[in-house]
């Protein structure tokens, strides 16, 4: 089968540093902690368990929540960023912390803070519940208002003066369109486009693919945020199917295939969209013996 691997695709710059910070943790304070998934991907975070980092993450709990249970050793503060009070909390408890937030999410926060103090309201594109959403949100939760569609700005006050920003994974075409809402109904709103390079230049090369593509496969866990994203934005042109692996990948859907297309969020190990892109140049729909797929070892997730 012809397979274009789309790029760029996978890993970004925050997720590799946040993985290295959490791989060279073994020697501090033990027992080590993560506090949420490090990167929404389940193979990543069984990996690190097997080296003995143990991630803590209850679905509906916040950050600072969930440091109720963690009473000593190490804790590592994910890719995804966390609030002023998560950190102070977690020096109140005693706890050596390790800060693996992305740069790209501090700078968001750094934006938030600053046009606070100057007095404006912070209207913020994110997902409810959605870790990086909740460190932005909880710099000021009276001031900085989530925003996750036209109806969360049309309840806004228009004599406000506003500063409207968003998650840095959000897709740039649907920050796009709230952000041109919000200016055609509140005078005084400034925009502050953040969505990170990393996220936009996968989705602008998903955006740009080929015509003659028959089928695309985004690979990535069903709860990060960039993965959907990809999907979302592929599937305005094309069939698509997110898999988690080559194990989710129906040969049923091959059939009848030319070229597929494949590209991956930016948690995904390179190892898994690797073996999807290997797997697929090597099927032939007439010959049964490409059907067998290959096994995953959970050893390479890490590398
Ligand atoms: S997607 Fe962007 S903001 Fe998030 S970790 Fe990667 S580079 Fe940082």
């Amino acid at each position: 089968m012809q397979v274009k691997a789309i790029t760029p695709r996978g890993y970004c710059k925050g997720v590799v540093r946040a993985i290295e910070i959490a791989k060279n943790a073994q020697n501090e304070k033990q027992p080590i902690y993560i506090l949420g998934m490090i990167v929404h991907n389940q193979y990543i975070v069984d990996a690190l368990k097997a080296r003995g980092i143990q991630t803590i993450d209850i679905p509906g709990q916040t950050r600072l929540e969930l440091l109720d249970q963690i009473n000593e050793g190490t804790v590592i503060i994910t890719a995804h960023g966390a609030s002023d009070q998560v950190f102070q909390k977690a020096k109140e408890k005693g706890l050596n912390v390790i800060d693996a937030s992305c740069l790209d999410v501090i700078k968001t926060h750094d934006l938030i803070k600053k046009k606070l103090s100057e007095g404006y309201e912070i209207l913020y594109i994110g997902k409810m519940g959605h870790p990086e959403a909740e460190g932005a949100i909880s710099i000021d939760e009276k001031k900085v208002h989530l925003i996750t569609s036209q109806k969360d700005i049309q309840a806004m006050d228009p004599k406000k003066h506003y500063v409207m920003t968003n998650q840095t994974t959000m897709s740039l075409y649907d920050v796009y369109d709230l952000c041109e809402y919000a200016k055609s109904i509140l005078p005084h709103v400034m925009i502050e486009k953040e969505t990170c390079t990393a996220t936009k230049i996968r989705q602008e090369a998903i955006k740009n693919m080929e015509d003659d593509i028959d089928i695309v496969f985004i690979v990535g866990d069903p709860h990060s945020n960039n993965t959907q994203k990809l999907a979302a934005i592929a599937k305005e042109k094309k069939e698509v199917h997110m898999i988690e692996s080559v194990d989710d990948l129906d040969i049923q859907l091959l059939k009848g295939k030319r070229k597929a297309a494949v590209s991956s969020g930016a948690s995904t190990p390179t190892y898994l969209t690797n073996q999807v892109i290997d797997f697929l140049k090597q099927f032939d729909e007439n010959n049964e013996q490409t059907y067998h797929k290959p096994v995953i070892d959970t050893k390479k997730i890490l590398d």
